[in-house]
């Protein structure tokens, strides 16, 4: 069997990831198949931690949220992080993989608080950890979450989970002559106006040289490929 090409990565899932088809929430089947992938992976030996979005269920500069006080509301968006965090180490659980959940806010009754020693020490023992509650802090995101707990626990790569297959030159939705980079700098990226994640975070990657991969959480067997190093998705380099 082919060696996986990493030995230690962060996936980062959004939120809306967990939807499939539907308008909010989350949808069994589309949970149920994206931790099929990760468990793939999972048992292939490579050490896994997973920071997840909360967007299907709220976020903070959402319509919803208009006239909050935006830190409430950012907590709030937190607080859904969690909530997708048990749903996915639940799922994770009934295919036999064992998770840890580790919350950025203390909720203690519920899930165990982030400590990154415990966090290297699950990795170590082979359990996934579901890093919940994104940074802990309001104005941020939970992209940012994953450069920061990717750069803490010593990833080789973020894998930013999209629902397109990659970085196109624009947007493929609306340019068909559009086409994806299988490489891109972050200094090209930054040149030609790329989003690849939120600035913050992108910053916080490309000061820890820690390079990005965005590929299709949609796309069946894309995760396992590009963890197998084939050409998959788009790498963000230094
Ligand atoms: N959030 C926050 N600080 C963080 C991470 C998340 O305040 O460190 C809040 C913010 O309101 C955000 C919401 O949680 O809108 C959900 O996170 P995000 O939008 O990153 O989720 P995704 O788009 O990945 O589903």
């Amino acid at each position: 069997m082919t060696k996986p090409a990493y030995k230690r990565v962060l996936l980062k899932l959004s939120g809306e990831a967990l939807m499939g088809d539907d308008p909010f929430g989350i949808n069994r089947a589309t949970i149920e198949r994206m931790v099929a992938d990760v468990a793939e992976v999972s048992r292939m030996g490579v050490e896994l931690a997973i920071v997840i979005g909360g967007g299907n269920i709220f976020r903070g500069v959402a319509p919803g949220a208009q006239g909050m006080d935006r830190a409430t509301a950012d907590y709030m968006g937190m607080l859904a992080t969690v909530m997708n965090s048990l749903a996915l180490a639940d799922a994770m659980r009934q295919v036999g993989i064992t998770a840890r959940v580790m919350s950025a806010i203390a909720i203690d009754q519920v899930v165990e608080p982030y400590v990154r020693p415990k966090a290297l020490q699950y990795l170590e023992e082979g359990k996934v950890v579901v890093f919940a509650a994104g940074t802990g802090n309001p104005f941020f995101t939970t992209d940012t979450a994953a450069a920061l707990r990717g750069s803490e626990i010593g990833a080789e790569i973020v894998l930013k989970a999209t629902k397109v297959d990659g970085v196109y030159t624009a947007d493929p939705k609306k340019d068909p002559t559009a086409t994806r980079f299988s490489t891109i700098s972050f200094d090209e990226a930054i040149s030609r106006h790329l989003q690849v994640m939120d600035a913050t975070a992108f910053a916080l990657c490309r000061d820890q040289k820690l390079p990005i991969k965005v590929f299709s959480i949609v796309k069946p067997g894309a995760l396992k490929n590009l963890i197998l190093g084939e050409d998959e998705g788009t790498l963000v380099h230094v």
